[in-house]
């Protein structure tokens, strides 16, 4: 799945909400060429010291003194010991990290420069910083004729002459810190008439390369920014950029989103991931989270837009996609199974794991719980009521409960609080017969203590499936359904509506199992060559903690005879379903019932190759690739068990 490569790093902290009373007014001058940053700022209140990016300096520098150095930054003070209302700054950016590999770009970057596209974070502190206070700015750039550059905000002007572009911004609301994006981008327009004449200007800053997606991109963008201000309330901002670079991340700022342009052809970036990021106008950015105490908004916003898109795709794909989510629950250690009132960013597999899958179950199960009228009544509420304001998940807890005229405090304390997920089962189940039907009586139990369950069930009778929901809120229960068909079998929730552990059964080999696994133990049939060296790219890039030899979780790489033979030793066989190709990956249960991982290839770069994309393909059992490119891949089948009914005795 692509989907972690987008939606909030770190860097969304450095995001405000709440009125300023501070302003800040920048003229920039970026020469991409020679990565030369020029700038000058007026700063209200003025500033006597401030924090830089190591690689810029104050101007002149005779007037600034360095008093001290944090995580890369240079503390400056004025040497008169004055405030200063105008400060001017220069130096030479850094150049685009050479491994445009994405988990490099989740980590703190540096202001950075290229005639390809340049991005200076909020976080790298490109402009003098001087603590967390939000201020209103306004941000004139300028730029070669060659270049286009933005800013979160509203576009207020834009010239191209023979010495350059220019343009303007202002703040629609107030930051603590500024993202800058350029690039050598042709910007297309559309504009989106919402209810009530309000005007939204959907912009694409697309290379050329990519141009020819741009319109359908802002086309999509326009339907979703329309769907959700039905839903929710008038989208937020004056406008929409949908920007392209060659940093393979995904970025959301206000009014904002980046995209890797290498990844902006693949079909479910359009759809799923910009509808994602479209939605954090709302839900994220619109209403932010109270940091401090957790982040609700990647789940929210995975149920109402990553699932949305499945559920109108069908009721089968939707019911893939949960049942995905469930399997990487599973496959979590129980250290990494954090509880999700701890979740702030995604910042490895299981992270994203808890802070987006498990927390759009949650909101999943409240939707199923409370109906959707109300759910989407206590959204809209949500919106009215913090809109440019920080939510916490106490603030969502009270508008559902009002929606629903309902105490949720002990349903909310066991999803945010309690690590894991319940597992419950049916031990045994038996029908009577009634005299106007049947009778199932169901003996249900989970491992205390108990968790408040409502439990969607399946009875398939000769009629057909009767679907019921049973609350189930103790270690052990009898529970009695009355049936107009007699019950043959029954099934614990196959449409995976409720979070829950699944049985060894219900949960295939996939290849996320190892990717996530704590101790991963590198195993190699043949030594010599490139194969050591490859396979510790692989485990680099595509595992979440580094391989050791004492690790219980197995990830074999090798030519495909020295594997096929290391297989016959364990007891085990390449299963029929991979086959062609150059390269393939699968992952399969070892003797020991543990998931195991076979990574094959005629040659090491080719293994090397497949194991840099599994990253993207966590949730199927087998991926097989011909000359670098995936050709077939498949999720091994594991339907929910069936208990017979039994005639009651
Ligand atoms: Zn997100």
């Amino acid at each position: 799945m692509m989907r972690h490569l987008f939606g909030c790093a770190a860097l969304c902290l450095l995001l405000a909400a709440g009125s300023s009373a501070r302003t800040l007014d920048l003229d920039v001058h970026l020469d991409v060429e020679a990565r030369r940053l020029a700038a000058s700022g007026r700063f209200d209140p003025p500033l006597r010291e401030f924090l830089l990016d190591a690689r810029l300096t104050p101007q002149p520098p005779s007037a600034w003194q360095r008093i001290g150095e944090e995580a890369g930054a240079v503390r400056w003070r004025a040497i008169d010991g004055k405030p200063k209302e105008r400060i001017d700054w220069q130096g030479e950016l850094a150049t685009l990290p050479a491994a445009r590999d994405a988990r490099q770009v989740l980590g703190r970057l540096p202001p950075m420069a290229d005639r390809a596209g340049s991005w200076l974070p909020a976080a790298s502190l490109w402009h003098p910083w001087a603590g967390d206070e939000p201020f209103s700015y306004r941000v004139s750039l300028d730029l070669p004729a060659t270049q286009r550059a933005l800013v979160p905000g509203r576009l207020l002007s834009e010239t191209l002459t023979r010495r350059g572009w220019h343009a303007e911004f202002a703040s629609e609301q107030p930051a603590i810190g500024l993202d800058l994006l350029a690039g050598p981008w042709r910007v297309g327009l559309d504009d989106l008439v919402l209810a009530r004449d309000r005007r939204v200007s959907v912009r694409s800053w697309f290379t050329p390369a990519v141009e020819a997606l741009a319109a359908d991109y802002r086309a999509s963008a326009a339907r979703y920014i329309a769907g959700y201000s039905d839903l929710i309330g008038p989208y937020p901002y004056a406008g929409f950029n949908i920007v392209a670079g060659p940093l393979p991340t995904g970025i959301a700022l206000p009014g904002l989103t980046y995209l890797g342009e290498e990844v902006l052809r693949l079909p479910f970036i359009r759809t799923i991931s910009l509808r994602h990021e479209v939605l954090h106008a709302w839900w994220g950015n619109g209403v932010e989270p109270d940091w401090a105490h957790g982040n609700w908004s990647e789940g929210l916003v995975t149920l109402l837009a990553d699932h949305a898109t499945r559920e109108e795709e069908s009721a089968d794909a939707a019911r893939q996609l949960r049942k995905d989510w469930l399997r990487d629950l599973a496959a979590l250690e129980p250290g990494e199974d954090r509880p999700l009132r701890e979740f702030r960013a995604r910042h490895d597999g299981a992270s994203q794991i808890v802070g987006y899958q498990k927390s759009a179950f949650v909101f999943l199960m409240l939707r199923d719980m409370l109906g959707t009228q109300s759910f989407n009544t206590a959204l809209r509420t949500l919106w009215q009521e913090r809109q440019g304001q920080r939510a916490g998940w106490d603030d969502l807890q009270r508008v559902f409960e009002q929606a629903c005229g309902c105490a949720l405090g002990p349903w909310f304390t066991q999803w945010l609080d309690r690590p894991g997920l319940p597992a419950p089962r049916i031990t045994s189940a038996r029908s009577l017969i009634r005299q106007h039907g049947y009778r199932l009586e169901l003996d249900l139990a989970q491992d205390e203590p108990p968790w408040l369950l409502e439990l969607p069930l399946a009875i398939d009778t000769p009629a057909g499936v009767i679907e019921r929901r049973v609350r189930f809120d103790n270690a052990q229960a009898t529970v009695s359904l009355e049936l107009p068909a007699q019950p043959l079998t029954v099934r614990l929730d196959p449409q995976a509506r409720s979070a829950r552990r699944l049985s060894p059964e219900e949960t295939p080999p996939a290849l996320r199992q190892v990717q996530v696994a704590a101790g991963v133990a590198l195993l190699l049939p043949v030594r010599d060559g490139d194969w050591p060296g490859a396979a510790r790219e692989i485990s680099e890039r595509w595992l979440d903690t580094q391989a050791h030899a004492d690790g219980s979780t197995r990830l074999v790489i090798g030519p495909p005879a020295a594997v096929d033979s290391w297989l016959a030793t364990a007891g085990l066989e390449r299963p029929a379903e991979v086959r062609g190709g150059t390269a393939q990956a699968w992952a399969m249960r070892g003797r020991d019932g543990r998931t195991l991982a076979v990574i094959t290839a005629a040659t090491p770069a080719e293994a090397a190759a497949l194991g840099a994309k599994l990253v993207h393909y966590g949730r199927f059992g087998w991926v097989v690739a011909s000359d670098g490119r995936v050709s077939d891949r498949g999720i091994w089948a594991a339907p929910t068990p069936a208990i017979s009914v039994l005639p009651a005795p």
